[in-house]
């Protein structure tokens, strides 16, 4: 179908980020997807225009400013990162929006360059790359701790969404993994610490203080949905002092939106479908980690969506969650 919107879709600068200068060096099979990192405006449109994409929201490759150890350097990397996206976005307004990156080393300098973001560059909402790292780099912050808590007022009152992005472990606590590298990173570990942080910020009444924030995850809730009855079971079951005011299950259903990057498989779309509703799911590749016409192919020939859901999900649920200036 034509007219679909993508919003896991990444971009480095030429020297974005330590973790992808590693992988360009040591992995072959990298080439090619680094190169279509740094490009914008030729082969992302190219591959666009193929897969009946009109719009795609561009972030930062993982993990970006979150494994910046240093909080004034952290801030002025956002800054230069978001700064240099505004630019690429206002060459094609109508093809490219941006998602803010936030130096969350700093929670009030995050709640700082969000604003700036929303207010003066235009951006629809942010992405951030899970857990920052500060200061020593055995160091991991997720952000249901209290003094997030301003942060998290301010995404509210700005009414902006945020998208958390997975990122690797870091090596210092990935014991777990030791001896089984190919489960550290996107096929195991991103769904594990993803969905470890979202349930976090569940179970720190997060969204019984803040009810009208809005999460984006990727790859189709990275695992929570295919859990959802077991969870809320279990905590029935045995607490353990758990405080929120709901099951958990339905903070997924009024706070937490998921999408289709990197996963185009019926049986788990379907799963994700029965659990968090049509109405809460927004197509994505994930590209470049994704080949832009697997994801496109996969999502326009899906038996699962009938013809006005198809829409829903590649393109009206996004324009109503991101308020974007696109005919809905
Ligand atoms: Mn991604």
């Amino acid at each position: 179908m034509q007219g679909k919107i993508a919003i896991e879709e990444h971009f480095a600068l030429g020297k974005a980020d330590e973790d992808t200068a590693r992988r360009l060096q040591h992995a072959e099979s990298w080439a090619e997807t680094a190169r279509r990192l740094v490009d914008i405006h030729e082969l992302r449109l190219r591959d666009m225009d193929k897969n009946g994409i009109e719009y795609a929201i561009l972030s930062l490759n993982a993990p970006a400013v979150q494994m910046i150890l240093d909080t004034s350097e952290a801030i002025e990397a956002a800054r230069r990162y978001n700064d240099y996206l505004a630019e690429q976005v206002a060459r094609r307004p109508d093809r490219f929006g941006g998602f803010a990156a936030l130096p969350m080393q700093d929670p009030e300098a995050a709640a700082r360059e969000l604003t700036r973001c929303v207010r003066e560059l235009g951006f629809p909402g942010a992405l951030v790359n899970g857990f920052t790292q500060k200061d020593v780099p055995d160091s991991v912050i997720y952000y249901d701790l209290p003094e997030y808590r301003p942060f998290w007022a301010c995404v509210q009152d700005l009414d902006v969404p945020f998208y958390m992005h997975p990122r690797t472990a870091v090596y210092e606590r990935a014991q777990p993994y030791e001896g089984h590298p190919w489960l550290f990173s996107s096929a195991w570990g991103f769904a594990v610490e993803t969905s470890l942080h979202i349930l976090r910020l569940i179970g720190s009444c997060l969204f019984d203080e803040y009810p009208r924030l809005q999460i984006v995850i990727g790859h189709l809730g990275e695992r929570i949905p295919y859990d959802m009855w077991r969870i809320d079971h279990r905590i029935k079951t045995i607490p353990a002092g758990y405080p929120a005011k709901k099951p958990m299950s339905s903070y997924m259903k009024s706070n937490v939106n998921i999408t289709t990057s990197g996963h185009f498989d019926d049986v788990a779309f379907q799963c994700a479908i029965s659990q968090m509703g049509i109405d809460r799911i927004m197509f994505a590749v994930d590209y470049p980690m994704e080949v832009m016409s697997d994801g496109a192919s996969w999502f326009d020939s899906t038996p699962l969506l009938s013809e006005a859901d198809r829409v829903k999900i590649a393109r009206t649920n996004t324009i109503k969650l991101f308020k974007l200036a696109l005919a809905a």
